[in-house]
């Protein structure tokens, strides 16, 4: 069974068309190959040589279709599969008549028109009118000229069911096939939004969440109506970095800023929200925790950090930081607006920014509130 699909589902093409179009062509062209084998029997027990001869030539032009699209010519495959089945239903009309249901073949037509074509908007309501061309003539033909053979009415009726079943059959294949397609591209647009929200709201090289990220963080959960205990802020900035830049290269500037980072990073889990602010700063977003809070937190986090021994290339790499904390004036319910918390984030940042300075003329590696 597996072969099976494997042999059906291989080498679809991927240059200019979907797999979707790939796949319609060969399954309707497949379907058609046993509608035509279904033809021959039924005709080989009528005894109509006719018949079984064309429908013989039907089911080679089909196999072939079928052949092509496995060499990638989706074009040319279904033109053929288009060509035998207007043929077809010109040859049934004449020699049978109307009704056997052959001429709902054009609605199979008009399926594959709209959903396994790449043409345009244009190209397709051409291809309509000539479809409904085709329906008109066969009716007129059919309005106008006896059928050449009276088929019996049980006759009639196994003609009937060949032809309905496969229309049915075929309009399904492609719309299960249309629809699928569009579902996945779907799924894969939504997957792919989600990444690209995910990395434009990240810093590349640690992975934090950066500044725009940060500030919708702080401006929603403001605005939410989450803040039951205020909310700090603190900058921190490595002390001289330049250094280590200099010393052991930039590689080894990247090592220390990744380290600290996911330190950062789950330290700051249950407090709030660890921010690469640019640079060799980061921001610290204490959510319901008040200055004394934070301040406790950082003074633990800054001995967290005196005391890592960062690896890089056999060296054994010590840094050092500068924070600078406060806390947040949050505006009061009535002025709770968008523009009244984007200032009021701005404010303590700069404070935050204004203290860090402070520590760094103070001589570094420690906290000023
Ligand atoms: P201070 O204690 O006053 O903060 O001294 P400093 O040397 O840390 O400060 P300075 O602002 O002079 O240097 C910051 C350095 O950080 C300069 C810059 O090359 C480096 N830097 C900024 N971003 C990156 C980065 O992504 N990777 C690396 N390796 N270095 C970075
Ligand atoms: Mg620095
Ligand atoms: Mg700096």
């Amino acid at each position: 069974m597996d072969n099976f699909i494997d042999v059906l589902v291989k080498d679809v093409t991927g240059e200019n068309e979907g797999r979707r179009v790939s796949y319609m062509i060969r399954f309707n062209a497949l379907l058609m190959c046993f509608y035509f084998m279904c033809w021959m029997s039924v005709f080989t027990f009528y005894r109509m040589s006719v018949a079984i001869i064309i429908s013989a030539m039907a089911l080679v032009a089909n196999m072939v279709a079928v052949e092509m699209t496995y060499q990638k010519r989706n074009g040319p495959a279904r033109i053929v599969f288009a060509a035998v089945l207007c043929a077809w239903m010109a040859y049934f009309v004449a020699w049978w008549g109307w009704e056997c249901g052959v001429q709902h073949f054009v609605f199979v037509l008009i399926t594959l028109a709209f959903a396994g074509t790449y043409v345009s908007d244009f190209g397709k309501i051409l291809l309509s009118i000539g479809v409904f061309i085709l329906r008109m003539l066969l009716y007129i033909w059919h309005m106008s000229h006896e059928p050449v053979e009276h088929l019996a009415r049980t006759v009639s009726i196994i003609f009937q069911m060949i032809n309905i079943i496969t229309i049915f059959v075929s309009i399904v294949i492609i719309l299960f096939l249309f629809t699928h397609d569009k579902m996945e591209t779907e799924a894969k647009l939504a997957r792919y939004n989600a990444k690209l929200m995910d990395q434009a709201g990240h810093d590349h090289l640690t992975r934090l969440p950066n500044r725009t990220k940060a500030l919708a963080y702080l401006s929603e959960m403001i605005l939410g109506g989450e803040i039951t205990r205020g909310v700090s802020v603190a900058i921190g900035d490595i002390d001289y970095f330049k250094k280590i830049n200099d010393t052991y290269g930039h590689d080894a500037g990247d090592a220390v800023l990744r380290f600290l980072a996911s330190t950062f990073s789950s330290f700051m889990k249950d407090h709030g929200m660890a921010v690469r602010w640019g640079g060799e700063e980061f921001l610290f977003i204490f959510k319901n925790e008040n200055l004394d809070d934070a301040a406790y937190l950082l003074n633990k986090l800054l001995d967290k950090i005196r005391f890592s021994h960062i690896e890089w290339n056999d060296l054994d790499l010590q840094v050092t930081m500068t924070f600078g904390v406060t806390d947040m004036e949050i505006p009061m319910d009535a002025d709770l607006t968008p523009q009244a918390v984007q200032a009021s984030i701005d404010e303590a940042i700069t404070f935050a920014d204004k203290k860090l300075y402070m520590g760094k003329a103070k001589g570094r590696n420690m906290i000023i509130m």
